[in-house]
């Protein structure tokens, strides 16, 4: 695989981890934020919702326990019978009756049972008198639980089946001393109430109020109230069970509630809760006024304040990808170019060619191994060149061996011969004379004979011993055939190639070979031809034989021209 392709894929494997793993973080961290967030603005949601709620109640709740310790109303619930002791408490009553946000009140009296009750229109201002409650009736179930309980105030939800009314009560106790004589209070219209507190259509938010028990007591959809709680069992109200499916929700819900009621402040606790099927962030606060806790659920969307940050990794993305194809760019400017082109160099070595500018490529350790490469190829060259000239002298060294005789060192009768046409040839160009003197030994079959073949080779070394030393230094000296030798004398005449010739046969004549206890000597038959006139080589060759068989023809060791025979 080619490198660059390595590593693109290799950039491609980085980027995608990268980016995987940046998503991730990056959800996961808008996550946080939102949740975060999402806790901060359940806080603030709860908060909110608590003192919109709670105010109008608590000023009811303060209104109502002033008039509960109004000495005329003590009184009448201790003298009900005494017409002036009830026009003294219908006074005050009125009095409170303008004062309360509904201008309306009750009052219920234990000894009697008596319940007294004026509208906003006060159409009972003269006869405050409703009707006498019963313990048997289910209908005023409410004021013997409220009285039961013993609790100052509560707040109640209840369907007054006498007046057709939905109303959220006040009920507070009146006490002498230890003893509950009644109880007093006022009302709010239901329908007005919810649209103030938990019906204000908010997108994504929904906000009850259960009690202690955790039943249902405000809600915007008024079918999930629990209305008068206090005169049922705990078994018979409709409790978050209708709002939350999930038994471990509900479970950590009435932990919370407990958890939050012993801290009585006004802390506010989240929780995540599966609410008819969807995810929701639960902002639950205790109400110490009331007895109740408020619930605000918030959906997710309404919680995401980082939503609009998808742009963010796609910009990382980009930001990688423009990081990669100049690294990409750069790759190829100070790697891969520098070693395309000397790949390309080594191409044109391979083929043998040496003659190519050595280019110093790239930068730092690519131009430092193109430094080292261009040093190897110089050394390659050089090692080349003379490897070269070591073949051409040792082929020039083979070639001269092949016309030197092996055993007197003198040139053998191959290199006579091209001694012999590289003279005639120049002699054609130049003009200019030469000659040949042929020599054979005299019966040196004898020799061989009498004294041994080694012996024999002695006296032929001894022979080219004497050509050797007595031979002008621009002749040349050769062995022709078995004890046969030539002399090429350039540059000469007749007379001077004869004088040379008989001072060769002398001085071979006087030869003394040791041939073990004996020595002997020998003798040379010698032909000397000078041509008068331009000749080929084969017609001086045929002369100078022809003078040599005429010296043996006069009986040997003498010296004879090629004219004389003829
Ligand atoms: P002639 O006087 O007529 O020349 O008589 P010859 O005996 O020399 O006869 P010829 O020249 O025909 O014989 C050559 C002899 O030289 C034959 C061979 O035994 C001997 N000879 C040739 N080459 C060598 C050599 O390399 N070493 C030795 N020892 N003898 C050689
Ligand atoms: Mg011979
Ligand atoms: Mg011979």
């Amino acid at each position: 695989m080619k490198l660059s392709v390595r590593f693109y894929l290799l950039m491609t494997a980085i980027f995608l981890s990268f980016s995987l793993v940046s998503w991730l973080a990056f959800s996961d961290m808008v996550n946080e934020i939102n949740v975060l967030w999402g806790k901060r603005f359940a806080e603030r949601q709860v908060l909110f919702d608590k003192h919109r709620t709670l105010s109008p109640l608590i000023r009811e709740i303060k209104l109502a326990r002033q008039m509960a310790a109004e000495p005329a109303l003590l009184e009448m619930a201790l003298h009900e019978n005494d017409a002036a002791v009830r026009r003294r408490a219908t006074r005050v009553m009125e009095r409170y009756r303008f004062d309360f946000r509904d201008h309306s009140y009750f009052a219920a009296f234990a000894r009697s049972g008596n319940y007294y009750f004026n509208d906003s229109a006060g159409q009972y201002s003269d006869r405050p008198y409703r009707y006498t409650l019963s313990p048997h009736e289910k209908r005023d179930y409410w004021f013997y639980a409220t009285m039961k309980s013993g609790v100052d105030y509560q707040v109640n939800l209840d369907p007054d089946v006498h007046l057709g009314v939905v109303k959220v009560w006040i009920n507070v106790l009146l006490k002498s001393g230890g003893e509950v004589l009644g109880v007093i209070g006022t009302g709010i219209d239901l329908t007005e109430f919810l649209k103030e507190s938990v019906d204000i259509n908010q997108p994504g938010v929904d906000t009850f109020f259960v009690d202690k028990s955790l039943a249902i007591q405000l809600s915007a959809d008024p079918k999930l109230i629990d209305y008068a709680s206090i005169a049922k069992t705990v078994g018979e109200r409709i409790k978050i069970d209708v709002l939350f499916k999930n038994p471990e929700d509900i479970e950590r819900l009435r932990q919370t509630a407990i958890d939050l009621e012993k801290h009585q402040g006004g802390e506010v606790s989240t929780l995540w809760v599966d609410y008819r099927g969807e995810k929701r962030l639960l902002g639950m606060a205790y109400l110490p006024e009331v007895g109740w806790y408020d619930l605000t659920l918030m959906d997710e969307s309404s919680l995401q304040v980082l939503r609009g940050f998808t742009w963010l990794p796609l910009l990382l993305g980009t930001i990688f990808l423009m990081a990669m194809l100049i690294l990409g760019f750069l790759l190829h400017r100070w790697v891969l170019n520098p070693i395309a082109r000397l790949t390309k160099a080594t191409e044109h070595i391979q083929r043998g060619n040496y003659d190519i500018e050595p280019p110093i490529v790239g930068k730092g350790e690519i131009s430092a191994l193109s430094r080292s490469f261009w040093q190897m190829v110089e050394f390659v060259r050089n090692a080349n060149v003379e490897l070269e000239r070591k073949v051409n002298e040792r082929t020039q060294d083979l070639l001269r061996l092949t016309e030197i005789d092996y055993l007197t060192g003198l040139l053998n009768r191959r290199g006579m011969t091209d001694k012999l046409e590289k003279e005639v040839a120049r002699q054609a160009r130049q003009g200019g004379s030469m000659g040949l003197l042929l020599l054979d030994l005299d019966h040196f079959k004898q020799v061989n004979d009498k004294y041994g073949h080694a012996a024999g080779d002695l006296a032929i070394c001894a022979t080219a011993n004497v050509l050797r030393s007595m031979k002008r230094s621009y002749d040349y000296a050769g062995r022709w055939g078995g004890e046969e030798f030539m002399l090429l004398l350039p540059e000469c005449n007749e007379d001077e190639m004869v004088a040379i010739a008989e001072r060769i046969r002398e001085a071979i004549r006087n030869l003394h070979i040791e041939a073990g206890p004996r020595n002997f000597s020998f003798t040379v038959s010698i032909g000397v031809h000078f041509p008068s006139g331009p000749q080929t080589l084969d017609a001086m060759l045929q002369q100078a034989d022809k003078a040599l068989y005429a010296a043996k023809d006069a009986g040997r060791d003498c010296v004879r021209t090629s004219r004389q025979q003829s």
